[in-house]
């Protein structure tokens, strides 16, 4: 297959003309990644098969990249042509590859059997291998400054559909490299799709998958209250990042809209109790927008708001979006918010922007590849 490179504008290149034309059909099949590993192993049981086929069938897909069923050697054939029959392993197809030139970063526009396009990032730090997936094509949060949410909601991808991405991403490192951190960042708010979502990261952790430790896997949410309670009591190591991006109840409903109908005392209590249920000390993001957010009073508000809370906060300069009145801020001026919260007793990262020349902010490829289709 002829892999697309990225140009120095880093202009869109189709993979090959092939992979373009159309999605996987899925002729009614179903995609194996939605069932979980009991699942498949009932699946496996129902076709008088072995249960422990299900972990052979979940390795050769997880451990050794392989994208055929026909493939799996030490499955029993018959078992292999009933799974073809029955199942497809992808359902997507990779639309757009783009590769940062300055830091690796990797970037895919994938699209889905029914036409929708969604994205999934890898990022490459040291020794860690960091994957951002999407959970919903669109979003219908509407933050000011989001991409994601410029052409609101359309659906809820299924388990399998967040799990493809895994594999996707996976199948770009070298053969010994492995994925070793998950962020769900990506397009849409995980927490309106927490049931695909939780099945999906099940099957990460579970025998046969990548083996994920629930602690390499972070989930960011707009703050819906009553979610993230949900999420504390499934009772897993997950971190929560909450995007708050404003101090105060005023401005986060202007750049939250979503705020105006929750409030952000009832966002911070969930937060606390979620800190209190699972001992994971909580990450709150905060977007920085040149002269929206950045001040110093606003810094001030900020660390009255958090201190004591047992937060964290990454603040992340805003990754400019072509059409929104919004920019990113001055490096002076994050220097200095940085130093208020610090000062103030809240612990603070500046997110280093990755792939800053591949349009990596959450769902900005998707509405370029749209404009430009
Ligand atoms: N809906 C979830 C997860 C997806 S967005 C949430 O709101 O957290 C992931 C993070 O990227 C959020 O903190 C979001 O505010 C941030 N983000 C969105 N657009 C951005 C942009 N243009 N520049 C920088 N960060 C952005």
């Amino acid at each position: 297959m002829k892999m697309m490179t990225t140009d120095a504008n880093s202009k869109l290149l189709p993979l090959t003309d092939a992979v373009t034309s159309s999605p996987a059909p899925l002729d009614g099949k179903r995609l194996l990644n939605d069932l979980t590993r009991k699942e498949l192993e009932v699946w496996c049981v129902a076709q008088g098969a072995q249960k422990f086929r299900a972990d052979q069938i979940r390795r050769w897909i997880y451990g050794k990249r392989v994208n055929d069923f026909e493939a799996m050697t030490d499955v029993p054939a018959p078992l292999r042509r009933q799974l073809a029959e029955q199942f497809v392993i992808f359902s997507s197809r990779i639309v757009r590859r783009q590769t940062s030139q300055i830091d690796g970063t990797e970037k895919l526009l994938l699209r889905l059997h029914d036409g929708e396009h969604v994205e999934c990032v890898l990022m490459k730090e040291d020794d860690r291998r960091t994957i951002c997936l999407s959970t919903q094509v669109g979003c219908g949060m509407g933050c000011v400054f989001c991409a994601s949410g410029l052409q609101g909601f359309t659906r809820n991808l299924s388990t399998g559909e967040i799990l493809e991405q895994v594999l996707h991403l996976d199948r770009l490192l070298p053969p010994l490299e492995r994925i070793t951190n998950v962020v769900v960042m990506g397009m849409g708010e995980p927490l309106a799709n927490l049931p695909n979502l939780l099945r999906a990261l099940e099957s990460l952790e579970e025998k046969g998958g990548l083996g994920m430790s629930t602690r390499r896997i972070t989930i960011s949410t707009v703050g819906l209250p009553e979610k993230i309670r949900d999420l504390a009591k499934v009772d897993k190591s997950y971190n929560l990042a909450v995007s708050l991006h404003a101090p105060n109840e005023e401005l986060r409903s202007e750049l939250v809209p979503m705020n105006a109908k929750v409030g952000l005392e009832r966002v911070l209590q969930a937060a606390d109790e979620y800190f209190e249920l699972t001992g994971r000390r909580v990450t709150y993001e905060y977007c920085v927008l040149r002269d929206r957010n950045d001040s110093a009073a606003e810094a001030r508000q900020l660390a009255a708001l958090l201190r004591g809370r047992n937060a964290h906060v990454n603040l992340i300069p805003m990754n400019a979006v072509s059409g929104l009145p919004y920019t990113d801020p001055f490096a002076e001026r994050v220097r200095e918010f940085t130093q208020i919260l610090e000062q103030g007793g809240v612990t603070t990262t500046v997110r280093k922007r990755k792939g800053a020349d591949i349009d990596a902010a959450c769902g900005q490829l998707r509405l370029r590849a749209e404009a430009e289709a």
